[in-house]
């Protein structure tokens, strides 16, 4: 059950009263609202053109929702069925972008969620692009690279009806890696004859930017880097928790060390390993990209590391800084006050809505930093603009010119966090800052363009 928060305009609580009746078995969904529609309290108390265009209610309802069959052959001969997904939440200031995520936890809710925060996302980076999520309930784990094309291609049978590099530009997200782009790609120049950056996060030989597998990873860190300096601090000498082993956590843990900080711990759904040394991020490569394998065997590399089973312990390890890097909702609100007891001053998420709302309630009455995703993680989805602009340029820019505008975006971001939430009274709260600067460019997009 959600917790009711502390909105008090009329025209805010009606547009989430009316939401919470419609969409009542969506609860990542009302969740990853009302977080946003909290933080716009002083945004339309100011402005009256938003309630008077409707553009809370229009922007909380997706442009458009596309639920499919997806039937495959498994490597025994018998058909599956899974259920596909792609929302087109808003596109006021460009083609819907955003990820694919094939995960068994997949439903429309959480797309839903995904897209919903896509938005504010997107618009932050500065970036032409509007807000959009798929995937599937697929889970592509201990399937072979068969039965994973196959289905890849049943899903993009489908999905090409409604994208184009002009219309709809998905990505990567969890359990869609370079092998997943690859044969969604393959899939989709097929049927359309054509090659074009209808995708992002491909692979070098067929269009992909140098840098877009590190960028949410890298791009976590330069924003926190940003955020950590302007409060005086930086990741130097600090002990750091990363969770997941995926994309973003294994990028994570690279850029870390690179400035200076030491990863101690590290998860993957079944359990965490804790090095006191230090986990070096190429081993977790080896394990997760080449071998995928569980973050387990780990222990045959390090003998001395130490395993626990269960994934939600690794927020009782000890350390400065956390960097939740897994899935929505892992840090509660009793995780997050383990880590203020063991002394951690910031939590900044590299996973969409890894932390529940009571959660960021301890972060905020414990004073500590706090960076939230849709300005953190943001680095992924800006360097697939840049895939984007890289492809409708036929050039490819070299990796230290795409990390350069990377962490300028990175630092951007913060900037703009942080102006927005001084200039409504909130200074130092990047939360509020976020989704208010998110908000507002596409808000104005959507106000000149009419109903
Ligand atoms: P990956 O699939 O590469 O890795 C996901 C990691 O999180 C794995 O270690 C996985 O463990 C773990 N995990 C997934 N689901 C759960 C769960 N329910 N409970 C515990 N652990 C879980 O995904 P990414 O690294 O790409 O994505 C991680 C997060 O970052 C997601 O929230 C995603 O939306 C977000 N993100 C990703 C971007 C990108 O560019 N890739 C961009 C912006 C945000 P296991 O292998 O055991 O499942």
């Amino acid at each position: 059950m959600l917790k009711t928060m502390s909105i008090k305009n009329a025209y805010l609580l009606s547009v989430l009263d009316g939401l919470k009746k419609k969409s009542a078995h969506e609860p990542e969904f009302l969740q990853a609202v009302e977080e946003v529609l909290e933080s716009l309290e002083p945004v339309v108390e100011a402005d009256p053109r938003y309630e008077r265009q409707n553009i809370i209610g229009r922007i909380v309802e997706p442009e458009r929702v596309v639920m499919f069959r997806v039937p495959w052959v498994d490597d025994s001969g018998k058909v599956q069925v899974n259920r596909g997904y792609r929302v087109q939440f808003n596109s006021a200031i460009g083609p819907y972008k955003g990820g694919l995520r094939f995960h068994p936890t997949v439903n429309l809710s959480v797309i839903k969620f995904l897209g919903f925060e896509q938005i504010f996302k997107n618009s932050l980076t500065t970036l032409p692009m509007g807000g959009g999520k798929g995937g599937s309930d697929f889970d592509p784990k201990g399937k072979s690279d068969g039965e994973v094309m196959r289905f890849c291609q049943s899903f993009m049978t489908e999905l090409q009806r409604h994208i184009g590099p002009d219309t709809d530009v998905p990505a990567g997200d969890i359990g869609v890696g370079a092998r997943e782009i690859g044969f969604l790609f393959g899939q989709y120049k097929k049927i359309r004859d054509e090659f074009t950056g209808v995708l992002t996060g491909k692979g070098l030989s067929y269009g992909g930017s140098l840098a877009r597998t590190e960028a949410t990873g890298f791009g976590l860190c330069y924003f926190a880097d940003a955020q950590l300096r302007d409060n005086g601090q930086s990741f130097q000498g600090k002990r750091v928790v990363v969770s997941g082993s995926g994309n973003v956590a294994i990028y994570a843990n690279q850029k870390c060390a690179q400035l200076g900080g030491k990863v101690v711990a590290m998860s993957d759904s079944n359990g965490y390993i804790v090095d006191e040394n230090g986990i070096d991020y190429q081993v977790i490569k080896e394990i997760k990209e080449v071998k995928r394998a569980r973050i387990k065997t780990y222990l045959d590399y390090v003998p001395s590391a130490k395993y626990v089973e269960g994934c939600s312990g690794i927020w009782t390890v000890p350390c400065d800084i956390a960097l939740p890097c897994a899935t929505q909702n892992e840090i509660d609100e009793a995780s997050a006050k383990a880590l203020i007891a063991n002394g951690c001053m910031g939590v900044f998420e590299g996973a969409n809505m890894p932390s529940t709302p009571g959660a960021i309630a301890a972060y905020q009455a414990a004073g500590i930093l706090f960076a939230p995703a849709k300005a953190s993680n943001a680095g992924g989805v800006a360097t697939s603009g840049l895939e984007m602009s890289q492809n409708s340029e036929r050039l490819s820019w070299t990796f230290e010119e795409v990390d350069a505008k990377l962490k300028g975006i990175m630092e951007g971001i913060y900037a703009a966090c942080a102006a927005a939430a001084e200039k409504y009274g909130m200074k130092g709260n990047i939360q509020a800052g976020a989704n208010i600067a998110g908000f507002l460019k596409v808000a104005d997009a959507m106000l000149w363009q009419g109903i």
